[in-house]
């Protein structure tokens, strides 16, 4: 993979290319953004340019020994520091301290990939502090952080910051279609993943099939009746894993339920095989008792983030929901 294969985030990679071309790339960089939205990916493929033994300006040719060695990961003068356990620990860095002052072994430039910098703690910010005061010629660190201000503001101010933002939508999809996903599918997948392909393809593995079959009970749930709506939030709280993608999984029906009311456009739904369900129930409710049934969703999400009981938040939810419909 080259900088032409990496999606939708043009700004941060002509930047790039630039700086390389020029050779004027910075000697520590801190990239920016969600996860899942090609940081790594641009991180390896930056050590790759600055290492490529082909012809290529601004780029890597991704089949020179070379970027051969950095995909697998067995290049010498590239390195990657991942948490071991939760945080990146003052040893790792203190390793790097000692390697960035060596010369590169075989390619150009020494190459050290900080992945989740956010969880370093705050002894190996300070290490490798040291090693930013004085940066040696040959050596780029790529720091890969949500945000600047996860990192200690001595340690930040002195990388500079690329900006990674979310994948739009449709990039997303086309990607997972290119993948074997199909179309109504890709897009119930990317509009979850919030702009996040990393997070796309995860949601492939998840079992969607169930999910998408209990957000459909809540709707069928009897009226004046209490044990079906404690036996679904028991069925639902039972899955730890999949509750909140249950409950965005809902909130996106809810949505749904909303843009199909206004504007009977199946393209924009999310659920796009399940426009007649949705247009069905939508006829039968006001514009102000869906925006109801959105909120409803969307407050549980909220009070769950902030450690409300989870079974009691899901059971309150589904009865207003059921009464909502009811009224
Ligand atoms: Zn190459």
């Amino acid at each position: 993979m080259g900088f032409t294969d990496i999606l939708g985030q043009g700004w941060a990679i002509s930047l790039l290319r630039r700086t390389i071309e020029t050779s004027r790339i910075p000697h520590a960089l801190v990239f920016t953004g969600p996860k899942g939205v090609g940081r790594f990916l641009t991180a390896t493929t930056v050590a790759k340019a600055l290492n490529c033994l082909g012809d290529v300006q601004g780029d890597c040719c991704d089949r020179c020994l070379s970027c051969t060695k950095i995909a697998k990961g067995v290049h010498p003068d590239v390195h990657l520091l991942a948490p071991e356990g939760s945080s990146l620990k003052i040893d790792q860095v203190r390793g790097l301290n000692q390697e960035v002052t060596l010369r590169p072994y075989e390619g150009r430039r020494k190459v050290f990939i900080l992945d989740q910098a956010e969880t370093m703690t705050e002894q190996a910010q300070n290490a490798l502090l040291k090693t930013l005061e004085e940066p040696p010629g040959r050596a780029v660190l790529v720091l890969i952080a949500p945000e600047v201000s996860a990192l200690l503001p001595t340690l930040a101010s002195r990388c500079s910051q690329i900006r990674f933002g979310p994948l739009p939508e449709n990039v997303v999809a086309a990607r997972l279609q290119e993948e074997g996903c199909d179309d109504a599918e890709s897009h119930f997948l990317a509009s979850l993943a919030g702009g996040s392909l990393g997070r796309a393809q995860e949601l492939r593995t998840s079992p969607l099939q169930e999910i998408r079959g209990l957000v459909e009970e809540t709707f069928a749930l009897p009226t004046g009746k209490i044990l079906p709506v404690l036996d679904l939030a028991e069925r639902v709280v039972r899955q730890k894993e999949t509750l909140s993608l249950f409950l965005e999984a809902l909130l996106a029906w809810c949505r749904d339920l909303t843009v199909s009311k206004v504007t009977h456009r199946e393209a924009l739904l999310v659920y796009r095989n399940r426009g007649l369900a949705l247009q069905r129930q939508s006829e039968g409710l006001a514009l102000d008792q869906l925006l109801t049934m959105y909120h409803t969703v969307k407050q549980t999400i909220d009070g769950l983030g902030r450690y409300a009981n989870p079974r009691l938040s899901l059971e309150v939810m589904f009865l207003k929901l059921r009464d909502l419909q009811a009224a």
